[in-house]
């Protein structure tokens, strides 16, 4: 089996590029260790659709977000994925965040995105009658979106156009060969191992990009390459259906690692609180909810959500976010390189896709393929 092109990671990136790239290759291999595609953290997040209100000032975050929310909302309008338009208000629960305010809505400025209002209480009273604040952002551009049928949507697509999809099929290494291709060694659950070659090499490999970086010889300290792995934790919030149309956020703190417990709805209108952030140092893959944070979280949200009570919240599901930034670093941005400067031309390699991956998975499969294109 001798493949042109191959993507590792069938997560929502991973799924974006096959799509993109099968318009210009009509042999791709997408593969899955696990038995189907998205259920690593493309299936454990909050499923908004980001404005790129957060990010560095020409970063990859910021340029990606921005164009990811636009193609994002365009693709759900033309192939019927479910989705809602609803807005985001950033809160001031303090008045010394007001100023915070302030330069969050630059910010967002700056990046391009579509521009924040700024509301008085009484005008985030009468929006959102079950929330208190100061004062508050609304950002019209926020959403959410079945994220299963979007993957579900890429799949069908790169299919249709002739692309492979295997599960079950784990990377194990890939060799640079003499002639300038390359030998994707894989291992199946029974122990079983193959290998074949591919010209092309798309590294969406998630949680374990770096792993499949560091087996093609890089040296993943040196290139700064080296993922950290952070826990994201939500409790369900049960209260009555309508309770907030809007995604209610925090002031997220400098530097953050994630943006504060915020409280997200999803299509169906159900509340979730979350997510936190908590260093994995073993990197172990668990994905359990610790109830014992449930007041940490009460107290986080019930400065935004004043009538709520501590019995309304019930654990509910955990996410990790592959981020290249360790406690104590400063935000880093994604990596997205085509590796011909390190003697590995034809791969490509998608390091530290966190927060907003899945809104940028568009804007990102564009840039894979014109980095592919040369
Ligand atoms: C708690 C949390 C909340 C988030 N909320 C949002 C949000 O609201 N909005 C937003 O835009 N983004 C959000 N994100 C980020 C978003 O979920 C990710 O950026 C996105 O899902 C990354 O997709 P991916 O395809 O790169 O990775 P993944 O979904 O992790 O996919 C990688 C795939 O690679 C496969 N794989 C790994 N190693 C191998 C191997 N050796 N061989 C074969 N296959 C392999 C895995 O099985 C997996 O399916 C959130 C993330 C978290 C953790």
């Amino acid at each position: 089996m001798n493949k042109t092109t191959t993507i590792i990671g069938a997560g929502v990136v991973g799924l974006a590029v096959a799509a993109e790239l099968s318009k210009i290759h009509n042999d791709i291999l997408l593969i899955d260790k696990n038995p189907s595609f998205g259920q690593e953290t493309s299936s454990r997040n909050s499923e908004v659709i980001h404005a790129g209100i957060y990010y560095a000032k020409d970063s990859k975050k910021a340029r990606f977000c921005v164009e990811g929310n636009r193609l994002l909302y365009q693709l759900c309008e033309e192939s019927r994925i479910p989705h809602r338009r609803c807005g985001k208000v950033i809160v001031a629960t303090d008045p010394d965040e007001e100023e915070i305010l302030e330069s969050i809505a630059e910010k967002a400025r700056d990046n391009g995105a579509v521009p924040l209002e700024r509301l008085s209480s009484q005008q985030i009273k009468a929006l959102e009658p079950n929330v208190k604040a100061f004062a508050a952002l609304l950002s019209p551009s926020t959403g959410i979106i079945d994220s299963h049928r979007l993957m579900r949507r890429y799949l069908s697509e790169a299919k249709k156009n002739g692309a492979q999809f295997v599960t079950q099929t784990m990377v194990s290494r890939i060799e640079k060969r003499d002639r300038g291709d390359y030998r994707i060694h894989v291992t199946y659950p029974d122990g079983d191992t193959d290998r074949f070659n591919s010209h092309w090499v798309i590294n969406c490999a998630g949680l374990e990009a770096d792993t499949i970086a560091a087996s093609m010889g890089i040296d993943i300290d040196a290139c700064g390459y080296r993922l950290h792995y952070w826990k994201g934790e939500y409790f369900s919030l049960d209260v009555p259906h309508g309770y907030i149309r809007r995604l209610v956020y925090p002031v997220p703190q400098v530097n953050h690692v994630g943006l504060g417990v915020h409280a997200t709805i999803d299509l169906s209108d159900r509340i979730k609180l979350g997510p936190n952030a908590i260093y994995l140092p073993d990197r172990t893959l668990e994905y359990g909810v610790d109830n014992s944070v449930r007041r940490s979280f009460f107290e986080a949200a019930v400065r935004y959500l004043p009538d709520i009570n501590i019995e309304q919240l019930n654990p509910e599901m955990a996410g990790i976010r592959p981020k290249l930034q360790k406690p104590g670093d400063s935000v880093r941005d994604f990596i997205i390189e085509e590796e011909s400067a390190k003697g590995l031309a034809g791969v490509v390699n998608l390091i530290g896709i966190e927060s907003p991956g899945l809104t940028a998975c568009l804007a990102i499969a564009k840039y894979v393929r014109a980095l592919v294109e040369g």
